[in-house]
């Protein structure tokens, strides 16, 4: 469109760096809107040729990760001639995905009713690699790659919320390493961080993905285990136990026998927050390292007695 500026929108649009996408409104309600045009932009981002692109559905860069609750935000802003803004998940020609900022846009006619709807998307992929890396340094401990405290911390806070609203049980199991000064002190401790690694690159080949393991200081580690109640959390225990002891560590010093002791605890109400459940595991550790070290030790419930006194009942 030519104005009396001297200069045209329409031109702007297509040779924009952000992709644009304009989607005719159904005429029937129940009808999707078809894409009527999408500029260069949008076809070097998304693969996808100008003639490719029109009439399809606008979602139709849309796949599996991308986010349905961003979604609906979308749909519903449509729906009720709102604008929105939101960041989603777009799945190229090719297969790879790549993350936009999208602002979405009714367009009215003469009687206020939505004709077009108008989609401008900037590329952030190389912004949202970024703060995941960073958040993944955040999160993680530098020397062995497991969560750190902080991190741990806070999941577990999260499973203790759905505990409580959902009775969801989960349970802590805490490792220490067995005479890990004595590693240190025979072998370097040079060769002391090569057990951290291999112990934590040992766990983590059995862990289901939403077990987090995390580094809670020096060689003591927990493994955090939603849905798990204490009878399972103690096989996992079990089975954490044995893959250390199984077989010596490779170290910068040679191979070196390594045990570790563990305490596992489920949690309970009548813990009030995840330090009560892991006072519990400790106790349990601590059981274990007498007994002889090399082992797991199951805490016991919190005596109805003391339920009672946390002001629970039973
Ligand atoms: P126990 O069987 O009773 O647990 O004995 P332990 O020797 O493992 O326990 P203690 O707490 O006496 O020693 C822990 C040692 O862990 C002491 C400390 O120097 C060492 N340590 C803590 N963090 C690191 C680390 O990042 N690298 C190395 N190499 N050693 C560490
Ligand atoms: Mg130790
Ligand atoms: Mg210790």
């Amino acid at each position: 469109m030519q104005t009396d500026t001297g200069f045209s929108f329409s031109d702007i649009v297509a040779k924009a760096n952000d992709a644009v996408i304009v989607a005719k409104a159904a005429k029937d309600k129940s009808a999707k809107p078809r894409i009527v045009y999408v500029n260069a932009a949008f076809c070097r981002l998304s693969g996808y040729s100008e003639k490719e692109a029109i009439s399809k559905a606008p979602g139709f860069m849309d796949g599996p990760d991308t986010d349905p609750e961003a979604l609906a935000k979308v749909a519903d802003a449509i729906n009720h001639g709102r604008h929105m803004r939101t960041r989603l998940l777009q799945y190229a020609k090719d297969g790879t995905t790549y993350w936009v900022d999208m602002n979405i846009m009714p367009l009215f006619g003469d009687n206020g009713e939505i004709t077009h709807i108008a989609a401008i998307q900037r590329d952030v992929t190389a912004d949202v690699l970024r703060e995941q890396e960073l958040l993944s340094l955040a999160t993680t401990d530098d020397l062995t790659g497991a969560k750190n405290r902080r991190h741990f911390m806070e999941r577990a806070e999260l499973e203790v919320h759905r505990l409580r609203r959902h009775r969801v049980p989960f349970s802590v199991v805490l490792l220490d390493l067995d005479h890990f000064k004595q590693v240190n002190d025979t072998h370097g401790h040079q060769a002391g961080d090569d057990v951290l690694k291999e112990a934590v690159r040992r766990w983590q080949l059995g862990r289901r993905p939403f077990d987090t393991l995390g580094r809670l200081g020096g060689e003591e580690f927990a493994i955090l285990l939603p849905g798990a109640d204490g009878e399972s959390a103690m096989t996992v225990a079990e089975r954490l136990r044995a893959v250390i002891a199984e077989a010596p560590f490779d170290t910068i010093d040679g191979p070196v026998d390594v045990t570790v002791s563990i305490g596992v605890a489920e949690a309970e109400d009548a813990d009030q927050a995840i330090e009560g459940t892991l006072g519990r595991a400790d106790t349990a550790l601590y059981h274990s390292k007498h007994a002889g070290r090399n082992r797991a030790t199951k805490a016991s419930p919190i005596p109805i007695a003391k339920r009672a006194a946390a002001g629970k009942k039973d």
